[in-house]
């Protein structure tokens, strides 16, 4: 099995020659490195590396130098590019070896393993900045010229039975040989070249309760090698899998996958305020066939307890995830939430017991002690995380965990990391390192906020706004596809995030678009399902769609026009709030409205009877909202005054008749935008600020009444105006 898509079963064999052979050695490594993590029964996303030992002349002295160039702590094999790979001298590198050596005590989770990975930075290749991770020394250790680290679903299986040692003879013959779990780091390092010298015919090796690593003196042989092994613990592992019988037959018959969505509408916002009570959590639902055998299974509850293996998937997934035991066809919502509220209580006890009996002296204090994963019969998996992307990398990691523990029960019988291991790969103090050096949150992280307008004029600069600030975006708009297009734009500018897990709406990214009509309730009610079944609930909304409906030339709106105004400006505004209202009580979370009116709600004009009207009913709604809402939810007004740069209420021809009513003198060439321009600085001259109004001077009081710097108000309107004493409010 070397080189032919056939040979495969288990994996895909992605190596194309006409590609590999036209890039340089570093750049093969990065082909490398997208194929094998482009799959999910290789790695996890972020999990594992790869290495190559590549001679390159000394920038100073042309001497040729041997450098390793591996993947560098924090990236993504799937998404890698070069710059994510470290370099480094490899015989400086394997020189610290002495300094290891003379150093007491030393060996696994001593001081000393820790002080190396700062010391790797002392080899550096030509000034790379990428730092090399802790699985350097296990690629700069190894003789060998090519070396890959694997996460594989069918090796882990197997890494995380029982009688591990055993297994690998069986699976692999002498090929490959066997490590017991040791916490990465310099010593796992010589541990494996000791193997490797031990027995030259090996060409990997398991390692206990974690994955894969093997090796070769040419990159496509390491690839092709890599498949080849994995390919054959799959094989071992299919002809055992126990197909219905798998973890003991199942228990709960499956739901109708309407009635899960259904239900999972009641329960998210609930069941986010549970876990919310310390930070707020961003959820994901996975309800694959795979999960959903689990969940519904006789041993799911048994195999839970037991927690995850690979060190990679347990940072994400804790210590263990949440069973809630509920049966979807005789039990009812109220069932499941008195039982989910009692588990977590129960969940966050065991938590605090585990980190009282783990803790040493220099550990980091105890964090969140909520669950990241609850495993519900008939629903599936809820992944919680601080950001839509975390929370997908959770659900995926703790998915593959189900593929390892079907795998693992196949062969032999499962069992987690040993529990004081985990703890110390949790509150490992570089890990802690790590986490201290990330940026601090943004503003509205965590948060998921619904633009209600964002294709186009004041709500797509507010879903720019609060994007920029880290929120979750659901753009929201009349016209789908304009919704859409913001996402998208939101989408390229931040990205989608990693992790490759959420089912249906829930495998979005940290924006969305979707349609809404606001005049009708069953409309709202459908964005709202959609939005809790992507994020899992709601923080602040805002709105900011409205209409402006011109007289016709005998200066009269007729009466359908007049019906609309209100039911875009006045009811559309009421529904919202009615729907979100339902959501923000069951979450129990603070969260804000912010609506749309205008000063013309204080200010009555000729020719603009309905829309004046309208905003004056919207300011009252502002009031009467805030009443009714508080005191979870704050409710504010923002009122512009003639925002005209790209505002879909100034089209053309209204431009054009305004500036032939103040008599400013323009061009029919001039460009739309050019015409703008010319009414808005009119318009500007007006106000007592002389400056024309612009998209973004709303955006930025939308943004901020829905942040806690204006936690205290609620009830107001904020003129955006420029400064108009006639629309003073008094
Ligand atoms: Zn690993």
């Amino acid at each position: 099995m070397t080189g032919s898509t056939s040979d495969y079963l288990h994996v895909n064999y992605l190596w194309d020659d006409t590609t590999a052979d036209a890039l340089d050695p570093v750049e093969r490594l990065r082909y490398r490195s997208n194929l094998l993590g482009a799959d999910q029964r290789i790695t996890n996303t972020g999990g594992g590396n790869t290495s190559s030992k590549i001679d390159m002349p000394d920038p100073i002295t042309g001497e040729p130098v041997e450098v390793l160039w591996v993947k560098g702590s924090g990236g993504d094999l799937r998404t890698a590019t070069r710059a994510n790979f470290a370099s480094l001298d490899l015989a400086k590198l394997r020189s610290l070896q002495a300094l290891y050596d003379r150093t007491e005590p030393r060996g696994a989770k001593t001081p000393i393993e820790d002080a190396m990975v700062d010391l790797y930075r002392h080899a550096t290749f030509n000034l790379n900045p990428a730092a090399g991770s802790i699985d350097t020394p296990l690629h700069g250790l190894l003789p060998a010229r090519h070396v890959d680290h694997m996460h594989p679903t069918a090796v882990i299986a197997i890494a995380a039975s029982r009688d591990q040692e055993a297994l690998t003879r069986e699976v692999f013959g002498g090929e490959v040989g066997w490590v017991p779990w040791q916490r990465p780091g310099f010593d796992l390092g010589l541990v494996m070249r000791a193997e490797a010298a031990k027995n030259p015919k090996l060409k990997g090796l398991v390692m206990g309760q974690h994955g894969l690593i093997n090796w070769a003196e040419d990159d496509k042989a390491c690839y092709a090698l890599t498949l080849a092994l994995i390919e054959k613990a799959a094989r071992y592992v299919a002809a055992r899998d126990k197909g219905a019988a798998a973890f003991g037959g199942s228990r709960y018959a499956p739901m109708e996958a309407q009635a899960r969505e259904a239900l999972l509408v009641q329960l998210l916002p609930r069941l986010r305020g549970l876990v919310s009570q310390q930070q707020r959590f961003i959820g994901t639902v996975h309800a694959t066939d795979a999960v959903l055998a689990f969940v519904n299974s006789v041993d799911a509850p048994r195999l839970a307890e037991l927690g995850t293996s690979c060190p990679d998937h347990f940072l994400r997934t804790k210590i263990k995830p949440l069973y809630v035991p509920w049966d979807p066809h005789t039990e009812d919502l109220a069932a499941l939430i008195a039982r989910l509220e009692a588990g977590l209580v129960q969940y966050r006890a065991d938590y605090a017991a585990y980190y009282a009996a783990c803790k040493r002296p220099t550990s980091p204090a105890m964090r969140d002690p909520n669950p990241t994963v609850i495993l519900i019969p008939g629903l599936g998996l809820i992944a919680w995380g601080k950001t839509k992307s975390e929370s997908r990398v959770t659900a995926e990691f703790y998915s593959l965990a189900i593929d390892v523990m079907r795998a693992s029960e196949a062969i032999s019988q499962y069992q987690g990391l040993p529990r004081q291991e985990a703890f110390d790969i949790e509150y490992w103090l570089l890990e802690e390192a790590k986490l201290k050096r990330m940026p601090a949150e943004k503003e509205l992280a965590r948060n998921v906020v619904v633009v209600i307008g964002a294709g186009s004029g004041i709500g797509k600069a507010v879903a720019q706004r609060v994007a920029r600030e880290g929120a979750h975006v659901v753009c929201a708009d009349l016209s789908v596809e304009a919704a859409q297009t913001t996402a998208e734009e939101l989408l390229a500018q931040y990205g989608h995030g990693i992790g490759l897990a959420g089912t249906g709406v829930s495998g979005c990214g940290p924006a969305l678009g979707l349609g809404v009509d606001i005049t009708k309730r069953e409309s709202v009610r459908a964005l709202f399902d959609q939005v809790v079944l992507a994020y899992g609930g709601i923080d602040n909304v805002i709105v900011t769609a409205g209409i402006f409906v011109p007289p016709d030339r005998t200066g009269r709106i007729p009466d359908e026009r007049w019906a609309l105004t209100y039911a875009i400006n006045v009811t559309g505004g009421y529904l919202v709030a009615d729907e979100a209202r339902a959501l923000w009580q069951a979450q129990g979370l603070k969260g804000s409205l912010v609506l749309t009116t205008s000063v013309n709600g204080a200010v009555p004009k000729p020719g603009s009877l309905a829309y004046d009207t309208s905003k004056a009913a919207a300011n009252h709604l502002v009031r009467e909202l805030a009443i009714e809402l508080a005191p979870l939810v704050r409710v504010n007004g923002l009122a512009p005054a003639t925002v005209v740069e790209g505002s879909s209420m100034f089209p053309r021809e209204r431009v054009i008749s305004s500036l032939t009513k103040y008599a400013i003198a323009f061009d029919e060439t001039e460009s739309t935008e050019a015409l703008r321009g010319k009414l808005a600085g009119f318009y500007a001259q007006r106000t007592l600020t002389k400056a024309p109004i612009t998209l973004a001077d709303q955006a930025e009081v939308a943004f901020l009444l829905s942040t806690g710097r204006f936690s205290k108000t609620t009830g107001q309107i904020i003129s955006v105006d420029g400064g108009l004493a006639e629309a003073f409010l008094r």
